[in-house]
């Protein structure tokens, strides 16, 4: 089989509220790249990734002259063709590289009518779990709903997800608001939700100083862990030295030579795999397997995605004896999905495993045209901007919060 052509589309999808982070927000919306490759047999596969826009969309069609005619089984000789690591300090293609991937593990699928973790060694579980996601988010512009602020605000959006979705694992994304309101905060939802698991995640805002007070002050709840409460391994080392609690990361830890140095040194607990962030699915089972070796823990990152990615999520998640974590995904947050059907749905806080051959997902062509219309007329979005602070940027570590 060989590939005839690469396709690249930018979508937008509306989500319910901004999304608020430490160095700005989602601003109402999601921005991907949906990527089609096709093949002298007819069968098309699908990839995502986050972003998009004019740049996104020659940056795939650049890879044309690299990749047609190249046999999708290909996968190894792919990661050499586009992403050498050495060549590579030129042309940084990991994340397109991670969207192909998909898109080629989807064809395999469909060629073999295999659903794609049986691409990965088969599934060890029927269902992925997944924690509510919690952010800080703006009202939505239009209709003002959807504030969520105070502690009263987010303790009732917890309850709302926990009964919509059935999740029993709770991350706050913090890294807004001054860390003593943040802890106030967290604190909240530990005495609301007493049986449920939590994490804490402010991407890597706080000093080192900030997220050891932070962490020592939750070390008696039912944390899974501290997630990059500090920026840099040297941070989170320090953090880790001087609170009880397993230090994660999906900034710090995201390539093998980081890996490596994280096991000869030690830093972080517990990796947060994306298969974004990692190039593709496959390195994500392989950095699973040397974490499995030195038993560091795992979880299934979100980057952000519409269906095309979370499958990606799910098929690995499926494939991942040393899980033990709820996985994160954005997914709850948007308003839709490019899939026939629709959104994928949560049960008790888990999403099925696709079971249809490659991906286990069809792409709903009006939607995904809708979507790009839709791009069309809004255009991009500064994620490192906060649409409520203009001219603000923050500093690292911050000091310079919104104000509760
Ligand atoms: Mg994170």
């Amino acid at each position: 089989m060989k590939i005839t052509d690469i396709k690249a589309t930018t979508i937008t999808v509306p989500l319910e509220a901004p999304l608020r982070h430490s160095n700005g927000a989602h601003w109402g919306r999601f921005v991907r790249t949906i990527v089609e490759v096709e093949t002298d047999e007819g069968i098309t596969g699908f990839g995502e990734m986050g972003g998009g826009g004019e740049s996104a969309e020659m940056a795939f069609r650049g890879l044309k002259s690299y990749l047609v005619g190249h046999d999708p089984f290909q996968l190894e000789e792919m990661r050499f063709a586009i992403c050498n690591p050495t060549a590579s300090l030129y042309n940084n293609r990991t994340q397109l590289h991670a969207a192909l991937e998909f898109a080629c593990l989807d064809i395999m699928g469909k060629k073999l009518n295999v659903p794609v973790y049986a691409l990965l060694g088969g599934k060890v579980r029927d269902r992925v779990s997944f924690a509510s996601y919690l952010f800080f988010r703006l009202p939505d512009e239009a209709t003002g709903q959807g504030e969520v602020r105070t502690i009263e605000q987010l303790v009732k959006h917890c309850r709302e997800l926990k009964e919509q979705y059935g999740f029993t694992t709770h991350k706050l994304k913090g890294g807004v608001f001054p860390p003593e309101y943040e802890l106030a905060c967290y604190k909240a939802l530990a005495e609301a939700f007493p049986d449920d698991r939590l994490r804490y995640d402010p991407n890597g805002a706080l000093s080192v100083e900030d997220a050891i007070r932070f962490g020592q002050a939750i070390e008696g709840l039912k944390n899974d862990y501290f997630e990059d409460p500090t920026w840099g391994l040297n941070g989170m080392r320090r953090v880790r030295s001087m609170v009880r609690i397993p230090t994660a990361t999906n900034t710090v830890v995201i390539n093998f030579e980081q890996l490596a140095q994280n096991i000869l040194n030690p830093a972080v607990d517990v990796i947060l795999l994306d298969t974004t962030f990692w190039g593709g699915i496959r390195p994500c089972i392989k950095a699973a397997g040397v974490c499995e070796t030195f038993q560091l823990g795992i979880a299934v990152h979100s980057s952000g995605e519409l269906g095309i990615q979370l499958a990606s999520m799910l098929h690995m998640g499926a494939a991942l004896p040393n899980l033990a974590f709820a996985g994160d995904a954005h997914y709850h947050h948007l308003q839709d999905d490019i899939l026939v059907g629709g959104k994928m749905e949560y049960k008790d806080g888990t999403i099925a495993v696709p079971e249809g051959p490659g991906l286990g997902i069809t792409v709903d062509r009006d939607k995904l045209a809708h979507y790009a219309e839709l791009y069309r007329k809004l255009g991009g979005y500064p994620y490192d901007r906060d649409p409520a602070r203009p001219g603000w940027y923050p500093l690292v570590p911050n000091e310079r919060w919104a104000t509760p």
